[in-house]
């Protein structure tokens, strides 16, 4: 018998996740909670350089190749805007439908109801005297808000140097830069086809090397899994954020397996769970390394070769997806900053809980596709719901409140991005049927 190279992976992958958390969940008790720093730091380090870094090193060529290759393929500059303007509508809906879900269900299921408030102060205190990078990020954060922001995301839209911009390893101003020159490179005809073939044989070169480096795939979500469960333990599902994590988990599956499906089966017309099995590697790969960016070469591979997404719907809808539509990080963000204002006993009205719809959609689309970039862009969410109350000074729910869910931040981080990808996947399978690859 013959074995499907897809399906020798499938199995090496689910293996890693298996054998990871049980990896992890080992040390954890042998360690009694207390892993040493320097096999945590190896696991991570192998993961992250191993997996992740190699992906990562592909990422800008195949991003601007892609887009470059997917835009030129559609052509007519209004055919290009009615594509776009579809997924832009399909991203924000499903975003906005994410995080009423989300908002609905920790409303109903109250995990910050009459919550340890000892532990919750002590891990409050333990966040305003720790400098860890996430720390800084959410201090960096705070001075910033929702105008800021919009200000950050418009510049990544219209970049000055897109050059520097991929040098750094931003998306969103090599997408757009490329979204601009492959347009551009329709309009001049034949003088534009060396360039277009140049960006096609690129991009295919490096859809080559994606499939070699996904062999490193099952190693890489071993360590990462290992190097997560570890250092937290699968106890603190049972912990006193149990029913947090358990509410967020519950809100990202009914999102996942109920409400995204059914628009894909009603908009595109397709089997969702067949789909879903299709791109079954690139939900794997977002859940191990939780960056749904990292995941992209991934997803763009698994739509492509296997999910019948048309190449020029995945060109670009999958980079842009993948860098502004978070469903996932949506629905997290509503839930979390809810359960934060439980925790304190601040009950929300009508008014705070469509402040927070708005702000946690627009905080993920501001969210970079990496590990915990959704719990810093909370902050966002937090402050305009601190300044819809009216709350001042010493009243105002403290930014160290983060502190409460970080430590768990990371396995919910796995789960919200599997739905992120899964939402991109989704989408560009939809846009399939209003662009799809010539006969
Ligand atoms: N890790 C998520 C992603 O890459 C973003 C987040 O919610 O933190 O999609």
């Amino acid at each position: 018998m013959k074995l499907n190279p897809h399906t020798i992976l499938t199995v090496g992958i689910i293996a890693g996740l298996v054998f990871g958390a049980a990896f992890g969940e080992t040390l954890y008790r042998v360690y009694e909670a207390d892993v040493p720093g320097g096999t945590l730091e190896a696991l991570h380090f192998v993961g992250t350089t191993l997996f992740v870094g190699l992906l990562k090193m592909i990422l800008v060529p195949l991003v601007a190749s892609s887009v470059i290759v997917g835009v030129a393929s559609i052509g007519n500059p209004s055919d290009l805007g009615r594509i776009g303007a579809g997924a832009v509508a399909y991203y924000f809906v499903t975003m906005v439908i994410a995080v009423v879900l989300g908002v609905v269900l920790v409303t109903a299921i109250q995990p910050g109801e009459g919550f340890d408030a000892a532990f919750r102060d002590q891990q409050v205190s333990e966040f305003n005297a720790s400098t860890g990078t996430v720390q800084q990020r959410v201090q960096e954060a705070q001075t910033q808000g929702l105008w800021t922001a919009f200000q950050n995301l418009t510049r990544q839209v219209l970049p000055a140097n897109p050059i520097g911009d991929a040098a750094n390893g931003r998306l969103l101003p090599v997408i757009s830069f490329s979204l601009i020159l492959g347009v551009v490179l329709t309009t001049i005809g034949a003088r534009g086809r060396p360039i277009i073939e140049f960006f096609d044989a690129l991009f295919t070169a490096i859809m080559q090397l994606v499939g070699w480096i996904l062999w490193l795939a099952p190693l890489g979500v071993l360590c990462l899994v290992a190097w997560t469960v570890a250092r937290i333990g699968t106890a603190s599902l049972l912990g006193p954020l149990g029913k947090y994590m358990i509410t967020v988990i519950i809100a990202l599956a009914m999102h996942a397996l109920i409400v995204l499906p059914l628009i894909l089966w009603l908009v595109g017309r397709t089997n969702p769970y067949r789909f879903m099995h299709q791109m079954r590697e690139a939900l794997m790969t977002a859940f191990g390394t939780a960056s749904s960016s990292a995941t992209l070469p991934v997803t763009l591979e698994c739509a492509e070769e296997l999910g019948g997404v048309s190449k020029r719907s995945a060109g670009f809808v999958l980079p842009l997806g993948a860098t502004i539509n978070m469903d996932g990080t949506a629905l997290y963000e509503a839930v979390a900053v809810v359960f934060l204002f439980q925790c304190f006993g601040i009950d929300l009205g009508g008014t705070e809980l469509a402040i927070i719809v708005i702000t946690a959609t627009l905080a993920a689309v501001g969210a970079a596709g990496i590990p915990s970039a959704g719990l810093v862009t909370m902050v966002i969410v937090v402050e305009a719901v601190n300044d819809s109350l009216g709350r001042v000074g010493d009243d105002r729910l403290p930014l160290a409140a983060v502190g409460i869910i970080l430590g768990v931040d990371r396995i919910l981080d796995m789960c919200r991005t599997c739905v992120n990808v899964w939402g991109d996947s989704v989408g560009a399978k939809i846009i399939s049927r209003i662009a799809p690859d010539p006969a």
